[in-house]
């Protein structure tokens, strides 16, 4: 394979940077450039050496390198790192120096997807990485890299030993018909199916979790103009990015935040004013809240306690009667029309929070009662795999609803034959995880994901 080249830092005034290079000729384009300090100078790997990176005699920086010798790096290529200065300048001299002395540029995602084609991490663990770099969350950093260590793939591998053993005992029985072992290969088959089943629904069932804890809950805010939407999204994100305004109906395009409470990520959406309007721009305004309303997973629903319950108010709530809802008593701060007493008797079950968003009280309890409503402190990933990855959750289904068609199958004494083909599509849809059997097409779309350098 071709030897590539990247700078694997993010662009900007650091104190360090990182030129990655991998493949066969890494280390002798890095004898081409690298100008030790050490007279005995060898290329070891597992090193670190002190130099300067130079072009015909001009020092360009002064450098620590890094040596990993194949098969023993993240690629199992032959590998260096050279430790530059941070500037957006002197990396960008140094990766054109590698360039111009036979590598090519990496693409994205191209070391990593070099480590799963050399089979040094399967396609779950590429992916994995990609969770790490960009998690939002502590929470979410964590269930990737349980993911990174091969959790799935382990998980999955044991899954796919037992499928091997059905599969060796169906073999047997079309091979030799005349022994008539297909009785005892269907009990045993059943038995080990049942278990398959279990473990892969427990697994299944990790997702609930794993999509709080990577995609979060989106949250809508919505209330009528001037309930004090904006200014409560102020308060939440503690700066002035929404606009407050003392007109009706100017919010009127929608504004996203994301917030973190107890390690789980809000998205929180800033929604127009729900009323009724002949005004055609408000309308466009108004239908998008009713729209997002209808998409969120939490409706924050904000009332402007200093004035008399409006129908539309009454409207609101009929509408998020069957929606996970909490309502917000807002402008504490003035003198109140309406009081909790008023609210309760029209929507008893949704939690009741007064606050005044301009004055930012009352904003720690609307995070204890999303936190306890989702019961955020008792999603605990430290112990066990969470599967966070629609792609693996939706193969993990796949595999469920196989093993129930070959459990189906054998109950009703269907040929053999037509059990294994269930048993097969479940190894396939285990090699869709791993990457074993995936076209091309879907792995090249999966590291495009990945940044420059990784
Ligand atoms: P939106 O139209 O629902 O986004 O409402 P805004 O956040 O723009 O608020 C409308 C007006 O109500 C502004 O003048 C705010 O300063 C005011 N306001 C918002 N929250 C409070 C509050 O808790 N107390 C008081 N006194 N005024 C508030």
């Amino acid at each position: 394979m071709s030897t590539i080249a990247a700078i694997s830092t993010a662009i900007g005034n650091a104190g360090i940077g990182i030129i990655r290079m991998s493949g066969e000729n890494t280390f002798e384009i890095i004898r081409k450039i690298f100008k030790p300090k050490k007279t005995d100078f060898k290329i070891e790997a597992n090193t670190i050496n002190y130099g300067y990176i130079v072009e015909e005699n001009k020092v360009i920086d002064e450098v620590l390198v890094s040596f990993f010798k194949a098969p023993k790096s993240f690629t199992t290529e032959d590998m260096c790192e050279i430790n530059s200065h941070g500037g957006a300048i002197v990396m960008n001299e140094i990766l054109e120096l590698c360039l111009k002395n036979g590598a090519t540029l990496a693409e994205p995602g191209e070391f990593t997807k070099r480590a799963f084609l050399n089979g040094r991490i399967d396609l779950s663990q590429a992916e994995a990485i990609i969770d790490v770099i960009n998690a939002k969350t502590e929470k979410e950093a964590k269930a990737s890299i349980k993911q990174l260590e091969g959790g799935l793939s382990q998980e999955l591998g044991k899954i796919k030993a037992e499928i091997m053993e059905i599969m060796v005992d169906i073999e047997a029985s079309i091979d030799y018909p005349e022994y008539d072992v297909e009785e005892v290969t269907n009990d045993r088959a059943l038995k080990t199916l049942e278990n398959i089943k279990t473990e892969l629904k427990g697994l299944e069932k990790t997702f609930n979790n794993g999509k709080l804890i990577k995609e979060g809950i989106k949250a809508a805010i919505i209330g009528k103009p001037n309930a004090g939407k904006s200014s409560l999204l102020n308060a939440i994100v503690k700066e002035d990015r929404a606009i407050v305004t003392e007109y009706e109906g100017t919010t009127r395009d929608t504004i996203e935040e994301f917030i973190q409470i107890d390690g789980i990520p809000l998205k929180i959406i800033d929604t127009a004013g729900i009323r009724n309007t002949d005004n055609e721009v408000e309308k466009i305004g108004i239908n998008k809240a009713k729209e997002m309303a209808e998409e969120a997973d939490l409706i924050i629903f904000i009332i402007d306690a200093s004035k008399e319950l409006e129908d539309e108010d009454k409207e609101i709530l009929e509408l998020i009667k069957k929606k996970q809802a909490i309502i917000l008593l807002n402008k504490t701060d003035l003198k109140l029309k309406i009081t909790k007493n008023d609210l309760e008797g029209i929507c008893k079950d949704k939690p009741i929070i007064t606050i005044s968003a301009l004055k930012k009280e009352g904003i720690e309890q609307i995070y204890e009662t999303i936190s306890n409503m989702y019961k955020f402190n008792k999603i605990e990933i430290d112990e066990s795999l969470t599967i966070t990855n629609n792609r693996h959750k939706q193969a993990i289904r796949n595999m469920i609803e196989n093993v129930e068609k070959a459990i189906k199958s054998i109950n009703e004494k269907m040929p053999i034959d037509v059990i294994s083909v269930h048993i097969i599509e479940c190894l396939n849809e285990i090699g869709q995880v791993t990457g074993e059997s995936l076209s091309e097409d879907i792995i090249n779309e999966i590291f495009k994901k990945f940044c420059l350098g990784k």
